[in-house]
């Protein structure tokens, strides 16, 4: 039972890593600068978040659009359901962004053709990363869908060779839990914690520690290009961490506001 809590946790610590420093941090707000083939590993790691293309654009829209109507998902003006997770199937019926939040493995699979397909109205905010052939190529909707199903077998094979039924289900506990986590930063990100600055960002501490340090939202948007986002000692932020430990490495050339901060 102890192994497959480490499984989890390892599938969890991918999860933010993919996302928080690769989608978030590096690629979209260009808060540090990799080594190619490290930034391109970290992005494969992540694509079940969405294909790179989508995901920065439609990110860079919500800091330029912060809750106006042209905001991709902001729960002020769309609601809770849509901005938390509604707006990935363009819908504002709560039952259904309900049933696609407890949806784990099986989200993933609708994720695989959706994902290269909708929310492609802001790509001409990541043209920087379409201009990329790699991430053009693992954005079509073909290969991003087989590398989708691909991870999903595996992980499905993985949990169940060792573990059966229990292994499945801790499986499918973990991804609702990391896609909700993920989804939580645009939902309760922007409605429950302490605001800053006039935004409707929060910085809310429970999101800051289980989002790698994105739940920290509120500093964030008010300086979106640092690669800190837990300001305060008190703000942990993990992948902040996790950008320091690699410069440490000295796989990390540049990182955004690092001396003043
Ligand atoms: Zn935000
Ligand atoms: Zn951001």
């Amino acid at each position: 039972m102890i192994s497959l809590i480490i499984y989890c946790f390892l599938v969890y610590l991918l999860a933010g890593v993919g996302t928080s420093v690769g989608y978030h941090r590096i690629l979209t707000h260009k808060s540090a600068t990799l080594p190619r083939w490290l930034e391109y590993t970290i992005v494969v790691i992540a694509l079940p978040a969405g294909t790179p293309i989508q995901w920065v654009g439609n990110h860079r829209a919500h800091h330029k659009y912060e809750d106006t109507e042209r905001d991709p998902h902001s729960p002020i003006i769309q609601g809770f359901w849509y901005a938390h997770c509604g707006w990935y199937l363009s819908t504002k019926n709560q039952l259904l962004s309900f049933l696609y939040a407890l949806g784990g493995p099986l989200r993933m699979i609708l994720d695989s053709f959706l994902r290269p397909r909708s929310n492609q109205e802001h790509n001409h905010f990541a043209k920087d990363v379409s201009s990329v052939s790699f991430y053009r190529m693992i954005s079509a909707p073909l290969i991003y869908n087989l590398i989708l199903l691909l991870y999903l077998s595996v992980l499905v094979l993985f949990f169940w060779f060792f573990w059966k039924w229990n292994g499945v289900l801790a499986l499918w506990i973990s991804l609702v839990l990391i896609y909700n986590l993920g989804d939580a930063v645009n939902s309760f990100g922007h409605l429950y914690g302490n605001s800053k600055g006039g935004s409707s960002a929060r910085n809310n501490a429970v999101l800051g520690w289980l989002t790698f340090g994105d739940g920290w939202h509120a500093n964030h948007h008010k300086k979106p290009n640092l690669a800190k986002h837990g300001i305060k000692k008190s703000q942990v932020d993990l992948s902040f961490l996790i950008i320091s430990l690699l410069r440490k490495c000295k796989l990390v050339d540049k990182i955004q506001g690092y001396e003043k901060n």
